[in-house]
């Protein structure tokens, strides 16, 4: 099986030690949750790559090596498996406009990741299962897609007496909710306010770089 194919399989039924990802990239992903804002989080401990060579100086890095990072750090902050992430990629190509920006709005509109945005889910991991357990309605419609990709006036709303989700608003309100979603606690109900700009977005993405990869 080529490399890339067993990773993407390997990425699908992961299931183990998710803080190796953030080692490798050098960089906070935040795939865990409330551990990313403690000082239990791995790369607060343990800033070098996993493995046995983690710690062995480094060598200068190829330009491609540098574009492959980018792509598998964006893949891995929003939890997709590569023949997703290319799929992304071939539709913001074809479309008008910058191709990274294109990309990283679909990524940020897909329904797991407005969960997670909103503070309904403490991992984009948490909200994609919160979606497929079936606990939120679209425009009045039950949606359990982590991919559904939502649009300005969507209107997405928490199903009543939903123990579960309170739970999860507890254990994210360390993140503030973007200027792009409004939010109403009362109803817990939320609207897409707009298409994202590119500061309320991941920052820790560089699109440039996956662009030429
Ligand atoms: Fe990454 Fe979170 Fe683990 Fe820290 S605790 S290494 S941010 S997944």
């Amino acid at each position: 099986m080529p490399a890339a194919e067993a990773e993407a399989s390997l990425m699908a039924n992961y299931s183990g030690p998710v803080c190796r990802f953030c080692r490798r990239e050098g960089a906070k992903l935040y795939l865990k949750g409330e551990r990313c804002y403690t000082p239990k989080c791995a790369i607060e401990r343990r800033a070098f790559a996993p493995g046995m060579h983690g710690q062995a100086r480094k060598r200068k890095t190829s330009d491609y090596g540098l574009q492959l990072r980018a792509k598998q750090k964006a893949r891995r902050i929003y939890g997709l498996l590569e023949k997703q992430f290319r799929n992304y990629f071939n539709e913001a190509t074809s479309e008008p406009g910058v191709t990274g920006l294109n990309l990283l709005r679909h990524l940020e509109l897909r329904m797991d990741n407005v969960i997670y945005r909103l503070g309904l889910g403490a991992s984009r991991k948490q909200a994609r299962q919160l979606v497929t357990h079936r606990h939120f309605e679209i425009n009045g419609r039950t949606v359990n897609i982590p991919s559904y990709e939502l649009k300005p006036g969507d209107v997405l709303k928490v199903k009543p007496a939903n123990g579960v989700i309170d739970v999860a608003l507890e254990a994210s309100k360390v993140r503030p909710v973007p200027s792009w979603l409004s939010f109403n606690g009362e109803d817990k109900t939320a609207k897409i306010l707009a298409r994202p700009d590119r500061h309320e977005m991941e920052s820790g993405v560089e699109e440039q770089l996956i662009v030429e990869f």
